[in-house]
C-alpha cells in the first residue's frame, strides 16, 4: 500500500515550470526524501502535497484516494519546517496539545495522547517546561511531536535540520531515522544535503530543474547512478573531462588531456566521438596501478587530514585535482606536496556519461 502517490505532477508559475512532470509512490512507512540544489523545486512540490498550492496539471493521492479537491487542513498530512514555528508564549505541552484543541477533542483525552507521545519521543514529563528553556536538538523532537500526535498519514519535513549547527545536525540524522521507525509513520523529507538523504532514507528522489532523474534506494544512487547529473551529487566524485575512442562490451575507452582510461559508458548516448565527464569516487582510487586496471600520472598538490575522510590531491596533466583517499594510518603514505605518484583504479569503478551542455 502506498501513503502518497503523485502522477505527472507540474506546476507553472507563467512560463516558468517549477515542477515538470513528477511521478512517485511513497509506500507506507517508509522514509522518503527529495534531494536537489536550491532552486529545482523542492519545496513547491511539497507545497502542492500539503495543499498549499494548487498543481497545474497531475494528481496526488493519499492512501489511494486523490485530495486535489481536499483543502490543506482536511488533509491528513502535517509539515515540519526549518524554523519550527512552535509557539513560544506556550509551554512544550500546550504545544503538543494545540492540534487537538482545534480538533475539540476531549481534556482528559489530550493529556493522555500529550504524555504518550512526549514518552514516544523520549521527553517524558516536560509538558511544563517553556520552549525557550529547550535545546535545539529537543526543539526538534517537541515539533515532530506535535505533528505525530495528529497521527498524520504522511508527515512532510521541508529541510528541518537546515538551522541547526553542525554537530547537531548529524545527530537529528540519526534520531529522526529513529523516530520514524518508532513511530512506524510515512515521512517525506527534503533536503539539498545528499549525506541526509543517504543516512535517512529508505528510498531518494534525485531532482533537478523540475524533474526527477532517479528515484532509489540511497545503495542504487550511490553504485548505479542514472545521469552524470546523479554521479555528481550523491556522494564525493572526481569529475573530468574526456572523448570516447572506442566501445566495446559497456566499456567506453576514453582519451582525456592526462592519457587514455577505460569506463563504464553509462546512458545510451555515450558513443564514439562524444564527449563525456568521467566519474570515479575517491575511496576507488589508490596510489600505484591495480591489475587491468586505469592508471594517471600526476603531481601530489596537497595532503587534506580530516581523520577517515582524509584526502590527497593530485593534479594531473591536465590540470585537473584528483582527490584519491588517504592512507591515514601509515601518516599518507610518506608523501609530500610535488612528488609525482601514479594513481590507479579498477576500470569498473568509473563511469562515463555524455557531458552535459
Ligand atoms: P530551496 O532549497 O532554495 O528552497 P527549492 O528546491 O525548494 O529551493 P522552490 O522553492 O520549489 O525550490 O522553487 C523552485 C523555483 O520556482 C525557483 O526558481 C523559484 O524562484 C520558483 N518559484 C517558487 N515559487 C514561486 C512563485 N510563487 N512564483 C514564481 N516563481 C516561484
Amino acid at each position: 500500500m502506498d501513503d502518497l502517490q503523485c502522477d505527472g505532477l507540474t506546476k507553472r508559475f507563467g512560463n516558468f515550470t517549477a515542477v515538470n512532470d513528477v511521478s512517485f509512490a511513497v509506500p507506507s512507512g517508509s522514509f522518503f526524501s527529495i534531494l536537489g540544489p536550491s532552486g529545482c523545486g523542492k519545496t513547491t512540490l511539497m507545497r502542492m502535497i500539503a495543499g498549499f498550492e494548487n498543481p497545474s496539471k497531475g494528481d496526488i493521492k493519499i492512501k489511494g484516494n486523490s485530495v486535489l479537491a481536499t483543502p490543506p487542513n482536511k488533509r491528513n498530512v502535517k509539515m515540519v519546517f526549518q524554523h519550527l514555528a512552535l509557539f513560544p508564549m506556550m509551554n512544550v505541552g500546550e504545544n503538543i496539545a494545540y492540534g487537538l484543541r482545534c480538533r475539540g477533542e476531549p481534556k482528559a483525552d489530550i493529556a493522555h495522547k500529550v504524555a504518550a507521545v512526549l514518552e514516544r519521543i523520549g521527553l517524558p514529563g516536560v509538558e511544563e517546561k517553556e520552549v525557550a528553556q529547550l535545546s535545539g536538538g529537543q526543539k526538534q523532537r517537541i515539533a515532530i511531536a506535535r505533528c505525530m500526535v495528529l497521527e498524520p498519514d504522511v508527515l512532510l519535513l521541508d529541510e528541518p535540520l537546515g538551522a541547526l549547527d553542525l554537530k547537531l545536525r548529524e545527530r537529528m540524522k540519526i534520531e529522526l531515522k529513529l523516530l520514524q521507525h518508532q513511530f512506524d509513520t510515512t515521512f517525506l523529507y527534503i533536503t539539498h544535503d545528499q549525506s541526509e538523504a543517504l543516512v535517512m532514507s529508505d528510498n531518494v528522489a534525485v531532482m533537478n530543474a523540475g524533474r526527477f532523474e532517479q528515484i532509489g534506494t540511497p545503495q542504487e544512487l550511490y553504485h548505479s547512478p542514472a545521469s552524470g547529473f546523479v554521479a555528481g551529487f550523491v556522494g564525493d566524485t572526481n569529475r573530468w573531462k574526456g572523448r570516447v575512442v572506442s566501445i566495446a562490451d559497456g566499456a567506453a575507452k576514453v582519451q582525456t588531456a592526462a592519457g587514455e582510461i577505460v569506463a563504464a559508458a553509462s546512458g545510451e548516448d555515450v558513443a564514439e566521438g562524444v564527449e563525456v565527464d568521467v566519474f570515479v569516487r575517491p575511496e576507488a582510487i589508490e596510489l600505484g596501478v591495480p591489475e587491468n586496471g586505469n592508471s594517471l600520472r600526476g603531481k601530489v598538490d596537497s595532503l587534506l587530514f580530516n581523520g577517515a575522510n582524509s584526502r590527497i590531491l593530485v593534479r594531473i596533466a591536465d590540470g585537473e585535482l584528483i582527490e584519491v583517499n588517504y592512507p591515514v594510518m601509515d601518516g599518507g603514505g610518506g608523501l609530500s606536496a610535488g612528488d609525482d605518484v601514479e594513481i590507479g583504479w579498477a576500470r569498473e569503478r568509473g563511469r562515463c556519461f555524455a557531458a552535459a551542455r
